[in-house]
């Protein structure tokens, strides 16, 4: 039988639409013009379809065109907001509230800032990984600029509060920026009605090339560019645009806005198959995030014993793709922290680390079907077993039953 290829972690990444290959394609071959050269018709062409795709994007989220601001995806986008805001509002304080279960691309923005005498709150979550408001509205301070919260957390699937998190900002007169990677394109999104002032998208994310995402940036917000060189982008971000990138992030937009809701009834009907048949054939199971309040198509969990990379090694040899939530798949490597321990985010829902030694992240696209799901349903009990055959902490926790300890 010909290994399976069956991927599960859309959270990392998604494939490209082919409708999306076909509307960059033009901006790859034929119309290659620098939207900065608007006098010629070459760069005319850019210019018209770097706008287009600004007025999609804005379309997808509910915001107007020139709130728009294209960057080389999520990370970039982040560090704009974080950095340029404290930056840009530094008169005002030197006060930022982040949540503790934020990305990388969030939490590593923060040192420099500190060394530069800003402060920062850390949000705990509790143990489905949500934010309470209220501690939103208890961090805040007279010197407070700026609330960071993420729209849903990509490794335990659970969707936070922004609206009642917006409504708090907005009454104390604090900026808000909602990390929505993990988000747009799978549930719906309105800035407005968020109340956030600062967006992170991402196209790869949602059907789109690599290499292309976008800032939300509410009219009249300040931003401090985090990139010297040029005027593009409004002034927020220096460097000729990703043309067919942009473009193809355009049309992603547009498909998500008309097919997302479809997709969405299709994930929670995989995911429901999912989860019940992980439930009923993996024992010492522990499903993480928010039981319903969660991304479509979004299973994630750890199993007592059962280290996750090892879980994500035997699933790949079954031709099932899936992520890790343990630091060591998580850029630690270099920084002399080795281990495998389990991600910020399993920490911060409070997972107990002698026993938890990583989880999974099963993401489907709206291209999986019932038969993938069956077939990882048929390998994953095999493989936790042999685990647990193979670890020595789950051999002493058997001989502690067996003597009844
Ligand atoms: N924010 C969140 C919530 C993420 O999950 C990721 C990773 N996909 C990022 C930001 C960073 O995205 P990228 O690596 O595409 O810049």
């Amino acid at each position: 039988m010909p290994l399976a290829h069956i991927f599960f972690d859309h959270i990392s990444t998604t494939p490209l639409d082919p409708r999306v290959l076909e509307a960059m394609m033009p901006y790859l071959t034929e119309w290659y013009g620098n939207p900065s050269s608007h006098i010629h018709d070459q760069g005319q062409r850019a210019v018209q379809a770097v706008d287009a795709a600004r007025a999609e994007v804005a379309r997808f989220v509910n915001a107007n065109p020139q709130e728009i601001v294209f960057t080389s995806g999520s990370t970039e986008a982040n560090n704009l907001a974080i950095k340029g805001a404290a930056a840009a509002c530094a008169k005002k304080g030197k006060h930022l509230v982040v949540s503790e279960v934020e990305h990388f691309s969030v939490l590593n923005a923060l040192p420099p800032l500190r060394n530069r005498g800003y402060e920062v709150t850390t949000l705990s979550a509790d143990s489905d990984g949500k934010v309470d408001p209220d501690d939103v509205r208890r961090a805040i301070r007279p010197d407070t600029v700026l609330v960071s919260v993420m729209h849903a957390n990509a490794e335990i699937g659970t969707i936070e509060p922004i609206g009642e998190i917006g409504r708090i900002t907005r009454e104390r007169e604090v900026l808000f920026h909602t990390d929505a990677t993990a988000s747009a394109g799978h549930i719906p999104l309105d800035v407005r009605e968020a109340g956030a002032d600062l967006v992170t998208l991402s196209a790869h994310n949602f059907y789109g090339p690599k290499g292309t995402g976008a800032l939300v940036v509410r009219e009249g917000v300040r931003l401090d560019s985090q990139i010297d060189g040029g005027f593009q982008e409004m002034g927020f971000r220096a460097g000729t645009e990703n043309v067919p990138g942009i473009a193809g992030m355009g049309k992603a937009a547009a498909i998500a806005s008309s097919e997302m809701g479809e997709w969405a009834s299709h994930l929670r009907r995989l995911e429901k198959r999912l989860r019940d048949g992980i439930a009923s054939s993996v024992t010492h199971l522990h499903f993480t995030g928010h039981p319903t309040d969660r991304l479509p198509g979004h299973v994630s969990f750890w199993v007592e014993y059962a280290e996750g990379e090892s879980l994500l090694l035997f699933l790949s040899v079954h031709g099932v793709m899936a992520a890790s939530g343990s630091a060591c798949s998580s850029n630690l490597k270099g920084r002399d922290e080795e281990d495998l321990v389990a991600s910020h985010v399993l920490r911060a829902i409070g997972v107990p680390s002698d026993i938890c030694t990583g989880s999974i992240t099963f993401s489907m696209g709206k291209g999986n079907t019932e038969q993938e799901v069956d077939h990882v349903l048929s390998v994953l009990p095999g493989i936790v077993r042999r685990l647990w055959e193979m670890s020595p902490t789950y051999l002493d926790y058997q001989k502690k039953i067996l003597q009844g300890g």
